[in-house]
């Protein structure tokens, strides 16, 4: 193996050899590359010392950077197939954004109660209600699905 730095290929003495961790491999470079590349994420430097083409260990540069692709791609599709689940049919009133689904949560109703603070004709008591966010802009829904069991919150 050459004693080169493998980002700009100057020759490595004692006095300015480095080594840096790229991806999953031990790089050389020289004091001069070394802080440029020392602010990269491990991913990036893995990147870099690939495409320099004087990498040590570029095969293994190259299966941790396949690693690292297919993990990016699984997450992203775990992502999209998230959000398909959450499609509700039901656009945003303020902007017409995609309205998602993001199930049922139990609210506490009383006079403390915070999202009824105006109504002061209900009695404590729980109900039931479906949230729903709008991708865009972030308005969120509440609805009550349950009819009866959110008549029975609200007193005479
Ligand atoms: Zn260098
Ligand atoms: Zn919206």
């Amino acid at each position: 193996m050459d004693n080169r730095c493998i980002f700009c290929g100057a020759e490595l003495g004692l006095l300015n050899k480095k080594k840096l961790y790229c991806g999953n491999t031990n790089q050389v470079l020289c004091k001069d590359c070394y802080p440029q590349y020392e602010k990269l994420s491990a991913v990036e430097r893995a990147e870099a010392a690939l495409s320099s083409g004087r990498a040590e260990n570029a095969d293994e540069l190259r299966s941790y950077l396949e690693n690292v692709r297919q993990a990016r791609q699984e997450e992203e599709e775990s992502r999209k197939a998230d959000k398909e689940k959450r499609v509700s049919g039901m656009t945003c009133l303020r902007c017409g954004g995609q309205m998602l689904n993001y199930g049922k949560a139990t609210f506490k109703l009383g006079e403390e109660t915070y999202f009824f603070s105006d109504l002061n004709r209900l009695i404590s008591g729980s109900v039931t209600m479906n949230i729903f966010r709008c991708e865009l802009c972030g308005k969120v829904e509440f609805f009550a699905f349950d009819d009866e069991e959110f008549a029975g919150q609200i007193a005479e």
